[in-house]
């Protein structure tokens, strides 16, 4: 069952205040339409009534795709990121998710809306999250030898409307670049480390950069993949 509050915001072009419809929980199977407002990011829009200017506003929630078995929590906070971890995680306290566990129900926790996004195109196309966190290390490594300037840089997934999948690859909040998915660079990466990782459905909840980077540091190919870098391009 979806799950919605009502909220007021104050706008901040006019400072009216006017009412906005939170989702708490999103369930697509209860509430099809929310599939692709969250997707075009309509659930996180706020158009002012008085004055006609839209904002974004940001806010967690729980996605869930029962169809699919997907289920992402959007956590706003780091105190909530680490309640929904410890409830996934703790056996004492998992014990309500555990026919999700046994149906391998696809579980994940972000932090952000882009990473919401992310994983949702990344299930929509049918890739393993993982090997995508790891695409992307290989990509952010080819992309500061070219530019060592570079500073924060952040690489996101996504598909565009005629269904090509591409990355996205931000320096602070300046986009830098575009790049296609090489589909054999992925397969490569998927032969490599996909019996070792086991299933998907298995995997701990937060699968991003900092994880990918952990298995890297701990994985026997490492080297390997390194110098399948010229493949990327
Ligand atoms: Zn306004």
């Amino acid at each position: 069952m979806s799950n919605k509050k009502e909220v007021k915001i104050t706008c901040p072009h006019c400072d009216a205040v006017s009412p906005f419809t939170v989702w708490l929980s999103v369930n697509t199977r209860d509430d099809p339409e929310l599939k692709q407002a969250v997707r075009d990011q309509s659930l996180f829009r706020f158009t002012c009534p008085y004055c006609g200017v839209t904002t974004m506003i940001d806010y967690g929630m729980l996605y869930h795709q029962p169809e699919e078995k997907v289920m992402i929590h959007y956590a706003i906070t780091p105190e909530n990121e680490k309640e929904v971890v410890g409830m996934l995680t703790d056996p004492e306290k998992n014990v309500p998710f555990r026919p999700l566990f046994e149906n391998n129900y696809l579980i994940r926790v972000v932090r952000s809306r882009n990473q919401l996004l992310e994983k949702l195109a990344e299930f929509d196309a049918n890739f393993d999250d993982r090997m995508i966190e790891l695409y992307k290390l290989s990509l952010e490594e080819a992309f500061r030898k070219e530019h060592p300037e570079s500073g924060d840089l952040q690489i996101l997934f996504f598909n565009t409307e005629n269904g090509e999948q591409m990355f996205q690859i931000i320096d602070g909040t300046e986009t830098k670049g575009v790049v296609p998915l090489n589909t054999s660079f992925y397969y490569t990466l998927l032969q490599r480390h996909g019996i070792e990782m086991g299933e998907m459905s298995k995997e701990t909840p937060i699968v991003n950069g900092d994880w990918a980077r952990t298995f890297l540091t701990t994985d026997p190919f490492r080297k390997d993949m390194r110098n399948t870098e010229d493949q990327i391009n």
